[in-house]
């Protein structure tokens, strides 16, 4: 029997936050807050998460900015 199993990223955008330039790649983008999680999984059913990210998403290089925890809820609950 064959056994199906490995790990799995998954993007939830959480916020828009409109246009911003990117201090990564340095493009003008419509930058999200986004939490990447990743999780193990055996035919292709979560069982387990193994790592998560909270950041600032830019659609044209991926990350632009890594948050903590605490930077990331003040940016999720205030307003533009
Ligand atoms: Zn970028």
């Amino acid at each position: 029997m064959i056994i199906y199993y490995g790990t799995k990223k998954k993007l939830k955008h959480v916020k828009q936050l409109g246009r911003m330039r990117c201090t990564n790649c340095g493009h003008e983008v419509d930058a999200s807050l986004t939490k990447e999680g990743g999780y193990f999984h055996i035919f292709f059913i979560p069982v387990f998460p193994v790592f998560g990210y909270k950041m600032i998403f830019c659609p044209n290089c991926g990350i632009m900015k890594k948050l903590t925890s605490e930077e990331f809820k003040e940016m999720k609950e205030s307003n533009p």
